[in-house]
């Protein structure tokens, strides 16, 4: 992408190429040293932000804790309305801020688009359910009492995310949270910061235009000291934490400590289960978008197949030669299929997680390595490569973020149930299969553990419909669709005595 035409993106988005960071939705703090935020697309710097400090924190929260006081009165179907404006602000911005997101963190457009798209459906989703917030009525055992339930608001909302969703994780939290009458601060990956200024001017064009309080969405732009600061802020009454499994263990100890709520929603190790019985040209293109797509920097990104014996061959054949027609460059160019890593960073992790597998007794059957030349000038473009290996490997059993893919070979198919298992992470799973009762094993109680198993679908990418997350190290949260709005509030139990005597629960009397 040309600098110009960035610029002119950057500008319809209330970005400037200096002076940005962290805000209250209408006013802004500017305190702090500066970080660039350069795109792995060409290694360009695209602009500089000023990161906070605890002060603009603490005005943050304030503002935040002020906003709130008054957005939980409003009833909840005229917050939904808010976020109703929201979404339909966000379809004016969707090719700007996908072209943002693409540029900003390296995916496709394609996805940048679609992750715009995924914030859209979140927000009508979001606007339906803020008439539907409703808990049970249950028959009291006393005479003349009513018993019920009511979901109320919990306060501040903290989002700390990640890089690889830049937009879209925030926007499944923020709009549930502000449904449920809740404000929320976010705090960004400080490797893609200039989506998050992008939502939050945004957000802050429909605040405006409603003469709604500032804090109802905040930003701090910083690293994870500020996030560790909001993590131990007993203010923040809920965390949601998108990230890895070594940053969310310290996330949810911490939060757990002062009994605060969270969200984890950590790494994933996925795998396909490819059986006897599957149709091989959609295992092929399954799996191939899931270890590729994104160029496996998705959560729910395909890691390991597990093939049956009989079409091993086969399929490795196939995935050689679909492997040898992948075009890798720059992500705007909507004919590549795979683009850059985020930073060095992650191309060094690459590297050396192919490294330990080749010393564990992994053998590549499509080498790796980084690109160079021309195209490649930010370093960060890396070749998908693809191992045979043994489940049991150190490297197989951790997620490595990038396009490495590890071919299993089993016999029957609880062995391949076994080996989808044995690994620490439970996020999405999949089989490929037209047998019915292949199926059912899998989905059944003795099946995946995972929190997503899908049938003759690859394990990446899922619709904001259903309840969003997984097991294990995975980290236990939810969040988008289904019920998951109920972590966003908290429950009460009501009864109501209507009549003059006061009979007790369980028959118990206690006379004066
Ligand atoms: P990361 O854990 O390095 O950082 C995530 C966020 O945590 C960043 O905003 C970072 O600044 C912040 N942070 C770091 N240390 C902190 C601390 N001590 N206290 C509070 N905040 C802290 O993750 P990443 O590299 O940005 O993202 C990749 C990881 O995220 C992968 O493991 C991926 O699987 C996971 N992820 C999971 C999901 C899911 O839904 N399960 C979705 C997207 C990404």
């Amino acid at each position: 992408m040309s600098s110009i035409s960035i610029l002119e993106n950057l500008k319809r988005l209330g970005i400037s190429t200096e002076n940005n960071g962290t805000s209250t939705g209408l006013e802004f703090f500017s305190s702090g040293q500066n970080i660039d935020s350069f795109s792995p697309v060409d290694g360009n710097k695209i602009a500089s932000v000023k990161i906070s400090d605890s002060a603009d924190y603490e005005k943050v929260v304030a503002k935040a804790q002020e906003a709130y006081r008054e957005f939980r009165q409003v009833p909840s179907p005229k917050r939904g309305d808010l976020v109703r404006q929201f979404g339909n602000k966000l379809r004016e911005y969707k090719d700007d801020l996908g072209k943002l997101v693409s540029y900003e963190m390296g995916k496709s457009l394609q996805e940048g688009l679609g992750e715009v798209q995924e914030m859209i459906d979140i927000c009508d989703f979001a606007v339906g359910l803020s008439r539907q917030l409703h808990g049970y009525t249950m028959h009291s055992e006393r005479p003349g009492h009513r018993m019920y339930e009511q979901y109320h608001p919990l306060g501040i909302v903290g989002v700390i995310s990640a890089f690889n969703f830049p937009v879209a994780v925030w926007s499944w939290n923020a709009a549930l949270a502000w449904i449920c009458g809740n404000v929320v601060v976010w705090k960004p990956s400080e490797k893609t910061p200039l989506c998050a200024i992008a939502c939050q001017n945004i957000f802050a064009e429909v605040a405006r235009e409603n003469g709604l309080p500032e804090g109802i969405s905040s930003l701090v732009i910083a690293d994870h000291e500020i996030g560790d600061k909001l993590v131990n802020d007993k203010r923040i009454a809920l965390v949601s934490f998108t990230g890895s499994t070594r940053v969310g263990r310290i996330v949810g100890k911490n939060v757990a400590e002062r009994f605060g709520k969270s969200i984890l929603e950590l790494g994933g190790n996925n795998a396909i289960i490819i059986t006897e019985n599957a149709d091989l040209n959609m295992s092929i293109i399954g799996a191939v978008f899931g270890a590729v797509g994104t160029a496996g920097q998705r959560c729910t990104s395909t890691r390991r197949l597990i093939i049956h014996e009989s079409v091993y061959d086969d399929v490795k054949n196939r995935l050689v030669k679909a492997y040898g027609q992948l075009k890798i460059g720059n992500p705007l160019n909507e004919t590549n299929h795979v683009g850059p890593l985020i930073d060095k960073a992650a191309v060094k992790q690459y590297q050396d997680s192919i490294e330990k597998c080749k010393s564990e007794g992994g053998k590549f059957i499509v080498e790796g390595g980084v690109l160079e030349g021309e195209n490649y000038t930010s370093g960060c473009y890396v070749k998908p490569c693809i191992a045979e290996v043994e489940n049991s490997y150190e490297i197989v059993q951790h997620e490595t973020f990038a396009p490495i893919l590890y071919l299993i070979k089993y016999k029957t198919l609880e062995e391949a149930i076994a080996i989808q298992n044995d690994v620490p992470q439970g996020l999405s799973s999949a089989i490929m299969t037209q047998n019915l009762r292949e199926a059912e094993l899998f989905l059944s109680n003795g099946g995946s553990d995972c929190g997503i198993a899908n049938v003759n679908i690859g394990t990446s990418g899922a619709e904001i419909g259903g309840a969003f997350g997984g097991e294990k190290e995975t980290g236990g949260g939810r969040e988008s669709g289904s019920d998951v709005w109920k972590y966003y509030m908290r429950r009460q139990t009501n009864t109501i005595n209507y009549t003059t005597s006061l009979p007790l629960a369980q028959g118990i009397k206690f006379d004066l």
